[in-house]
C-alpha cells in the first residue's frame, strides 16, 4: 500500500500500486506547483481510493477539459483524471511511501524552465508522450 496526503492532513489516499512516475516541464504545472518541473505519479483508476478528506478539494480547469484539484485549506495540489488517461495523476510530492518506481520520462521539454537543465538520460518529448496526449481521444 502507497499513501498520500495534503501538506495540512485533510487529504489521505492510498493506492495498491503506482504505474509510472513522470516529470512534466510545461508552463502550467510549473505555475500551479511553484516549482522548476512537477513529478507525476500515474495510477490506475481501480487502484486508487480516497481515504479522507475529498469534501476539501476544489477544481480548476487549466485549459479546456483539463480539471486540477487542490486542497480547499492548504492549496496543495491534489489527485485529478484526466479525460484523456487511462490513469489518475498523483502529484508525486504528496507521497508518504516510496512508490517503488523511479521517474520514466520527461514530457513538454519544449516548455522547460530555461535555468533548469536535464542532467539525467531519461527519454525526452517535447510534447506529449505520443497516443498519450488530449488529441488521442478526439475523433
Ligand atoms: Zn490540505
Ligand atoms: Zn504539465
Amino acid at each position: 500500500m502507497i499513501r498520500g496526503s495534503c501538506a495540512c492532513g485533510g487529504i489521505h489516499f492510498e493506492m495498491d500500486a503506482v504505474r509510472s512516475l513522470t516529470h512534466c516541464h510545461c508552463t502550467i504545472c510549473r505555475k500551479l506547483t511553484g516549482a522548476s518541473f512537477a513529478t507525476y505519479a500515474h495510477v490506475e483508476k481501480d487502484k486508487f481510493r480516497w481515504t479522507s478528506g475529498q469534501y476539501l478539494i476544489n477544481h480548476y480547469e487549466s485549459t479546456p477539459g483539463s480539471i486540477r484539484a487542490f486542497c480547499r485549506v492548504c492549496s496543495s495540489m491534489v489527485p485529478s483524471q484526466a479525460p484523456y488517461l487511462e490513469t489518475v495523476s498523483v502529484p508525486a510530492g504528496l507521497l508518504d511511501d516510496d512508490p517503488g518506481v523511479r521517474p520514466r520520462l520527461h514530457v513538454y521539454t519544449s516548455s522547460k524552465a530555461p535555468w533548469w537543465d536535464i542532467v539525467d538520460d531519461l527519454p525526452k518529448h517535447e510534447k506529449w508522450v505520443p497516443g498519450f496526449g488530449p488529441e488521442s481521444r478526439k475523433g
